[in-house]
């Protein structure tokens, strides 16, 4: 393994792994851009260019969400950067970093630099755009920021940047809905009546319950809205058979 330059988000702490003999690819792991497969060919050109934003963005989300491996030649960039959901307001920018920071405990601890090359973890593809981010979220009071002699800016998430990654993170803690999902059986309408509800009604709780039998497409979809909108679930098994 060695350390070089990824090709791509110009970071110098990467790390490269010729792939088995045979291919001419090698397997880089980034900081930014998590771990991909680049060909010799595609490894040189990319080299070449500046920085590239967009691509290091379609890598990581395509590992990280997709589980994708992503393996990169010199024909793949159009197909490889397609149908990515990128930021592309500053607040998308903005918020993205805070959930970023937010989720990475050693930035908690350490603070987080936003550099030059940090800058493409949030799709900011430029010097003017990445000042524009940290204006607005100076203006927020998310973080802590220092600046540090190389230009880059130190942010430590404080009180509103906290309270404001989890409303974006966890949308529904504040939820007041919970979805119950049990059998609809007569026989049961005891617990759900004087048992379930009663509990919810007493700390002001709203259940959400599918009263429909028969199961289709539409109630599927209706089942899945009412879990998303809900804080928690209470499941009953009773009756359920195991197949
Ligand atoms: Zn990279």
């Amino acid at each position: 393994m060695e350390i070089i330059q990824c090709p791509i988000c110009k970071r110098t702490d990467a790390t490269q792994k010729q792939c088995p003999e045979g291919r001419d690819s090698s397997k880089v792991h980034c900081p930014n851009c998590s771990t991909y497969e680049i060909s010799g060919t595609a490894f040189v050109t990319q080299s070449n260019k500046s920085q590239n934003t967009r691509l290091s963005f379609a890598i990581r989300e395509r590992t990280t969400n997709g589980k994708e491996y992503v393996k990169i030649n010199s024909e793949n960039y159009k197909q490889l950067t397609e149908g990515i959901d990128y930021p592309i307001t500053i607040k998308e920018k903005a918020e993205l970093v805070l959930k970023i920071v937010f989720k990475d405990e050693k930035a908690f601890i350490h603070g987080f630099d936003l550099n030059d090359t940090n800058r493409v973890i949030s799709n900011i593809e430029s010097a003017d755009e990445m000042a524009k981010v940290i204006r607005l979220m100076d203006g927020k009071e998310w973080f802590d920021m220092t600046r540090d002699s190389k230009g880059g800016t130190l942010l430590s998430v404080i009180g509103k940047g906290k309270e404001y990654a989890g409303s974006i993170l966890f949308p529904t803690l504040n939820s007041d809905q919970i979805f119950v999902a049990m059998s609809l059986n007569e026989e049961l309408a005891g617990v759900y009546e004087e048992g379930i509800k009663k509990a919810l009604d007493e700390c002001r709780l709203t259940p959400c319950r599918i009263e429909r039998r028969e199961f289709n497409a539409e109630i599927t979809s209706k089942i899945l809205d009412g879990i998303t909108k809900s804080r928690f679930l209470i499941a009953d098994f009773t009756g359920h058979i195991l197949q």
